[in-house]
């Protein structure tokens, strides 16, 4: 059972076969480190601030440090993981440094600490980190997951999740539930008791985990899940329904993916569509960013994997919590308040326009249907709506087969919602994105544990935004979704229908339950 901790590298060993590979995996971090360092030195050096952007060129040097390097791969060969022998290393040198009598010499200590550190990030975070080299299936314990960790996870060895942050709408709570794997999220300072247990069950229904339980116990989780596979099985006969109210309102029910590989499981479970296409996830898996053409690929496999049902596109959201390999983001004192979504796209054309040109052209292959994250204000729809219109126009020049795409837009942020009926003048559809709606209408971080009390969508100021929302959409005879956690609850599924929502879109194995509530109203 492995567990993670903030920068704390929870695999010290490594096995002989590993070598090889993970001294390419150093030498890829040093890279990545020293080139990151490098940028930010130029960038220094260009606005002028020549003095610390000689700081940033020495780090640059001591990242690369021959004998640094040959250091740490000399203990890599002895089987020490990388990211822990970087820091011995790195403090061998600190101390050298700091018994100097040179003052400036001696001041280097920290530099070389700094330095060491950020090669061990790299590895524990973005390399293929221990994620990745889970091959035990195993209960996963982390002070907290990215959703970049989550999806380097090989399928079948995540068995749980206990995390001490999160909540039930914070990405690491929705790729489990599409998973299947059950989580335990944002257990706070009490992850520390159960940090050396030998076995961990977990109860993803209820929230909550027990370290090293007795046989009753795990007799008693095991009848649980027993009967939890007869309550899925009773829910089988919906999988294929159409769901509509008594009254005669038909209720779509579509999955949220977060990679083409999910598409065949979602048909499985009944999807009627795809109502969300998190893209951003099949940039996160990786440490380069993918191809137009790759990109082209993983839509097209969705795109033909659901023939005539839509599929909605949602262009890349990165930022909040979710970071990008291989590009340069800041750090944000407010990171969910940030360059996020379609800001960020509409900022980094270089990013947005291939993956523009990825949906037309996929779209050729199904019905595909493009949708914008975050947006705030009308003139970023009409910002991305050109970018989309260029790219087309691009693609026609060049002879490239496009489909039709239509475009909508996320109501997501509180301004979205009060400015509904303008948005829908140009949108082809909505998709509430209640996740964040709730964290920006009521000023709760989605994965702050402390106020999970806040974290829900049942709460007249959101529900009078959704009904805003529905009426706009409405008025102008467009298509309303819900995307967020909150479509597949069973409690808040009635609100949703009787606020005027139109589509339910959710994890796969939530849509039988979905259309029996809805079937039922
Ligand atoms: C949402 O905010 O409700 C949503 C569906 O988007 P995400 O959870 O990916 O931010
Ligand atoms: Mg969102």
């Amino acid at each position: 059972m492995p567990a993670t901790g903030k920068l704390a590298p929870e695999r010290e060993r490594i096995t002989e076969d590993e070598i090889e590979s993970e001294l390419q995996r150093f030498r890829v971090a040093v890279e990545a480190v020293a080139g990151n360092l490098s940028e930010t030195g130029d960038r220094l050096r260009a606005s002028g601030s020549e003095e610390e952007a000689g700081i940033f060129e020495f780090h640059v040097e001591m990242a690369e440090d021959p004998e640094l390097v040959s250091a740490v791969e000399e203990r890599v060969r002895n089987l020490q993981s990388p990211e822990v022998a970087v820091i011995a290393v790195g403090e061998e040198y600190a101390t050298e440094y700091g018994a100097m009598d040179d003052e400036y010499l001696a001041a280097r200590a920290d530099d070389v600490r700094d330095v060491a550190g950020q090669i061990s990030a790299q590895l524990i975070g973005r390399g293929a980190s221990a994620f990745e080299a889970l091959h035990t299936p195993s209960v996963v314990l982390a002070h907290s997951l990215a959703p970049s960790d989550t999806a380097r996870i090989q399928k079948g060895m995540a068995l749980g999740f206990v995390t001490a942050e999160g909540s039930r709408t914070s990405h690491v709570s929705i790729m489990a539930r599409s998973m299947g794997i059950p989580a335990v999220v944002g257990v706070g300072p009490s992850l520390e008791r159960i940090l050396d247990a030998e076995t961990v069950v977990v109860d993803g229904g209820e929230g909550y985990a027990i370290a090293d339980p007795d046989a009753d116990t795990v007799a008693e989780f095991e009848r649980l899940s027993g009967s939890l596979a007869e309550e899925r099985a009773a829910l089988d006969e919906y999988r294929n329904v159409e769901a509509s109210t008594s009254g005669g309102r038909r209720i779509e029910v579509a999955a949220n993916l977060g990679s083409a590989s999910e598409a065949e499981d979602a048909l499985e479970w009944g999807a009627e569509g795809v109502g969300l296409f998190r893209t951003e996830f099949l940039f996160m898996e990786r440490d380069d960013l993918p191809s137009e053409d790759e990109q082209y690929e993983a839509y097209s496999a969705v795109a033909r994997a659901f023939g005539e049902k839509p599929v909605i596109v949602r262009t890349l959201d990165v930022g909040g919590d979710k970071d990008l390999p291989g590009v340069d983001q800041a750090d944000e004192e407010n990171p969910f308040l940030g360059w996020r979504g379609i800001r960020m796209s509409l900022d980094t054309p270089e990013l947005f326009k291939p993956q523009l040109r990825a949906i037309l052209r996929a779209a050729a292959n199904g019905n595909l249907k493009v949708m914008f994250p975050m947006v705030a204000d009308v003139g970023e729809l009409e910002a991305a709506k050109t970018m989309l219109q260029e790219c087309r126009k691009e693609l026609e020049s060049e002879g490239v087969k496009i489909g039709e795409v239509k475009t909508g837009v996320m109501i997501e942020t509180p301004a979205a919602a009060v400015c509904a009926a303008e948005l829908a003048e140009e949108s082809a559809f909505f998709s509430i994105g209640t996740n964040d709606l709730v964290q920006y209408t009521l000023a709760a971080d989605r994965g702050n544990e402390r106020l999970r009390w806040l974290q829900n969508a049942d709460h007249p100021a959101v529900l009078a935004l959704i009904r805003r929302t529905c009426d706009a959409a409405s008025a102008a005879g467009i298509q309303v979704g819900v995307c967020g956690e909150a479509a597949g609850e069973p409690e808040m599924i009635p609100k949703l229908v009787e606020l005027g929502v139109t589509e339910l879109s959710m994890a796969a194995p939530q849509i039988p339950r979905a259309k029996k509530v809805v079937s039922e109203l």
